[in-house]
């Protein structure tokens, strides 16, 4: 059994699963290694589907949105699976005066040339009668929106990975990497590995992995849920009918959903509306307090969406202060890269996959990631403050 790689991968959820297979299809020799199985539910990548959307709410991530609507139509070519559901995509919000979020995804948008509708409430009950909204909602509906099979899309960069040669070790925690002349050492509890790059994609564990480097995150790890409801009226709400939405506004009043899909049921959620926990800390309970608030937003908005609960499921979020992504090689060690998801990056994860496969093999990326660096201050400024509300 080899003991060296060119590249190591830790962790294989959405990002690391998409970083192991940009690496292989690159021709590199590829090792990545995951804690517990493959699909495992302990981290952020599980379930059936993830929200998917050019629109955006900074300039930062509509220069992206259509490369991860690439990055996975490779995947879908190469597999012969498909594993992205167009739906179109609304953003709404109830609007006092002007709007504090539409307003933002609007001008990303216009920035990025990326088309879209202003609707009024009224307009949206015309098109999708599902909603049951005051005149002070307005929308915004962008067609290139929908949903992606995140097991699906996870088993895929996996297996097409392994198909070329890359290397998985299940089960397997990585308890210290080290940096050494000319490469990192990663250690686990039987083999040290060596290679001349390491990726970091560790998600809620991101600070363990880094402790070892010198390197702390201020990232705060949430407890988040999702619940599948069965609607009476099955047909109204599937994906050829119902597209995913987004209802922005401040903390407890942000939530998103999506059509039938996976289970036969909607899926819907809270947007950062758990608590903080970490990885070891976290229980699989769903929280009383955010199913109350999920229960009585689609009573009021969606109340044929509020059908009998099949399940909720738990799921972690890595946040950052500025709610922004990490996606750099780390200062002082540049064989070394990361990405941190910031509790949205799903929708992204072959494309930041294929920027981290860049980044260990050419030291830099040909895409836009100047925002996502780790020297910018809501990373490095002690006094910034958290907002997590985007
Ligand atoms: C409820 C919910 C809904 C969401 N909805 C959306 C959405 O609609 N659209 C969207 O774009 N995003 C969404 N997200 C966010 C998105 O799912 C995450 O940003 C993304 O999955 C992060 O992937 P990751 O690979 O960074 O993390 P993870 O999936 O957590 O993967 C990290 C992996 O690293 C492994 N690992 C950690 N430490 C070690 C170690 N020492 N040794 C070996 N392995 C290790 C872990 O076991 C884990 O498998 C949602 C998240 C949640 C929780």
């Amino acid at each position: 059994m080899s003991t060296s790689y060119d590249v190591i991968v830790i962790g294989c959820g959405g990002i690391g699963s998409a970083a192991t297979y940009w690496l292989s299809r690159a021709g590199a020799a590829v090792l990545a290694i995951e804690q517990f199985a493959l699909g495992h539910e302990r981290g952020e990548s599980q379930d059936h589907s993830r929200i998917v959307r050019l629109a955006y709410h900074a300039p930062a991530y509509t220069a992206l949105t259509r490369h991860t609507f690439s990055a996975w139509r490779t995947i879908e070519e190469e597999s012969g699976l498909q594993l992205v559901v167009r739906t179109g995509g609304l953003d709404l919000e109830l609007v006092d005066g002007a709007p504090r979020y539409l307003n933002h995804y609007a001008a990303a948008m216009a920035t990025a040339a990326i088309p879209f509708e202003t609707l009024s409430a009224a307009e949206v009950m015309a098109r999708w009668p599902q909603f049951q909204l005051p005149e002070s909602v307005e929308a915004l509906y962008q067609a290139d929106a929908g949903l992606v099979d995140a097991r699906r899309a996870n088993a895929a960069h996996i297996a097409l990975a392994r198909a070329r040669g890359a290397t998985i070790r299940t089960g397997t925690p990585v308890r210290a990497v080290c940096p050494v002349p000319g490469g990192i050492e990663v250690a686990t509890d039987e083999h040290t590995y060596r290679a001349e790059r390491l990726v970091i994609t560790a998600g809620p564990w991101s600070n363990r992995v880094l402790q070892n480097i010198g390197l702390r995150l201020p990232l705060t790890i949430t407890q988040e849920q999702v619940t599948y409801f069965q609607p009476t009226d099955l047909r109204a709400f599937a994906p050829e009918r119902f597209p995913i939405w987004i209802w922005h506004g401040d903390a407890r009043d942000c939530f998103y959903g999506l059509p039938v899909y996976g289970e036969v049921a909607i899926k819907a959620g809270q947007d950062v509306g758990g608590d903080v926990v970490t990885a070891d800390t976290r229980t699989f309970e769903p929280n009383p307090r955010a199913d109350a608030d999920l229960r009585r937003f689609l009573g009021r908005y969606l109340p044929g969406a509020l059908g009998l609960e099949l399940y909720t499921r738990t799921c972690l979020y890595t946040l950052t202060p500025d709610r922004d992504f990490v996606i750099d090689t780390v200062p002082g060690h540049p064989q070394i890269s990361l990405a941190v998801g910031a509790g949205h990056a799903f929708k992204f994860a072959g494309l930041i996959g294929r920027i981290l496969s860049q980044l260990a093999l050419d030291g830099h990326s040909a895409y836009p990631i100047a925002a996502f660096r780790l020297d910018r201050p809501a990373l490095t400024d002690p006094s910034y403050q958290p907002a997590f509300m985007v």
